[in-house]
């Protein structure tokens, strides 16, 4: 099947009521046919399910159809972009253990990464630009993987995947995406990445009412290497169990992050909050094509008016990756826009509480128009230094540009223009 079907059909025919809708399986706990029964769930020896902590059905329709739209091997749906950004760190690296990463970062994943990770013995090593030797620098024995976003949150800074995914792959490590902003138009398994991790609540949920995140596995990387140790190969929890031999068919990645992390940790997600997405999911590749072709005009529309400073967009032919965003995003560039207005803080300020279409709020991704400030919002954790490194200024305004006719997306910022 290709993706739209793969999107509408996959991993669900019908329940025994004949239910055309995915039941939402809003219950705890399943009950078990004997004692024996339960043993054999409760050791491994046969699958199924026994707390909605670790398993649902509902859940699961939507792991197999984030794995099946990527052509990867399995995914783990958790409650939250960063439920999944942390999982797929801690199922590989250790107290003492290092990961590189780039410093585009979702202001998010960048304290997680500098200081709550640091607290528990896991150093990130922040490279200096995405080129690849500058991540190869800092990889050391202790380093267990490489991570980028595959559209740098907020500056659209990209790098050049197989490259990066080749020097990660010599090393022994995995590659690691967050393809949150990008769905669809990009997959980075084409590329060489390993796992993907994702933000639910934005593109591929699309209508702003649930919070939820993913972590998708390629599931061909050897995750018995020796940079590995027994990691994947020995689990004292459950008798030394090795999730290489006993999930090699249905992701190793992912069934350590499920059966230790999520039984331990526990951010698993509400069954009605996955069936919401699992509706987004739906109309996701309409919905992308659309913010796509929406950014495209918008972007051009800033950047030939004279009170935008500057306009960030991986279609205009000012962005220092333009080559290579031609060679990764054929389908696309993505719908988020930065840009800046004469005048700085006070200008911006005064542009963002103009508008009257465009919505203000902490989201991207929504079927609607959002817009912020990154610098007094998203990122206001990081120092002045530290959002001069990731080139956020005071000026610096994002725009996640909606699915609404675009003439009423320009019209507003052009009244909004006109008012400052
Ligand atoms: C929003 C976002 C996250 C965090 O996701 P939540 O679902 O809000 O926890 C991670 N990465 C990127 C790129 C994001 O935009």
């Amino acid at each position: 099947m290709k993706t739209e079907t793969i999107l509408l059909h996959y991993g669900y025919k019908s329940d025994n009521n004949k239910s055309q809708a995915i039941p939402i399986y809003q219950t705890s706990s399943y009950r078990f046919d004997s004692i024996k029964d339960a043993y054999d769930l409760f050791t491994l020896n046969k699958q199924g399910n026994i707390y909605t902590r670790i398993n649902n059905p509902t859940v699961g329709v939507l792991e197999e159809r984030l794995a099946a739209m990527h052509n990867a091997k399995s995914a783990l749906v958790v409650s939250s972009g960063q439920a999944a950004i942390l999982y797929s760190i801690l199922n590989l690296a250790s107290f003492k253990d290092n990961i590189v990463s780039s410093k585009y970062l979702y202001g998010g994943t960048y304290n997680l990464f500098k200081y709550t990770l640091k607290r528990i013995g896991i150093e990130t090593r922040f490279a200096q630009t995405n080129n690849i030797t500058d991540f190869e620098k800092l990889i050391d024995n202790h380093t267990k993987a490489v991570y980028i976003e595959s559209i740098g949150n907020p500056t659209n800074k990209i790098a050049d995947f197989i490259r990066l995914s080749a020097m990660a792959h010599n090393n022994n490590i995995p590659l690691i995406v967050d393809n949150t902003v990008s769905p669809i138009i990009f997959n980075p398994f084409d590329f060489g990445a390993d796992i993907i991790v994702y933000s639910l609540t934005k593109f591929i949920s699309g209508n702003g009412t649930s919070i939820g995140g993913a972590i998708v596995e390629k599931g061909d990387f050897d995750w018995s290497n020796l940079k590995f140790n027994n990691e994947f190969s020995f689990d004292k929890s459950y008798h030394g169990l090795s999730y290489i031999k006993k999930f090699k068919n249905s992701g190793v990645f992912t069934a350590k992050a499920r059966l230790q992390l999520l039984r331990d940790i526990g951010a698993c997600i509400s069954p009605f909050n996955a069936f919401l997405i699992l509706l987004g999911l739906e109309t996701l590749p309409l919905r992308i094509e659309k913010h796509c072709k929406n950014a495209l005009k918008v972007a051009r529309f800033l950047s030939n008016r004279p009170k935008v400073s500057w306009t960030n967009h991986l279609s205009l032919p000012n962005h220092p990756d333009r080559d290579l965003a031609d060679k990764y995003f054929k389908k696309g560039f993505g719908s988020i826009i930065g840009f800046g207005v004469n005048g700085g803080f006070e200008k911006a300020k005064a542009f963002v509480e103009s508008l009257k279409l465009i919505i203000h709020l902490a989201n991207i991704g929504d079927a609607r128009s959002l817009i912020i400030h990154p610098a007094s919002t998203t990122h206001s954790q990081l120092t002045k230094e530290e959002l001069k490194k990731a080139q956020i200024g005071e000026d610096f305004l994002r725009l996640s540009v909606g699915i609404e006719h675009v003439d009423d997306i320009i019209d507003d910022l052009n009244q909004s223009l006109e008012k400052i």
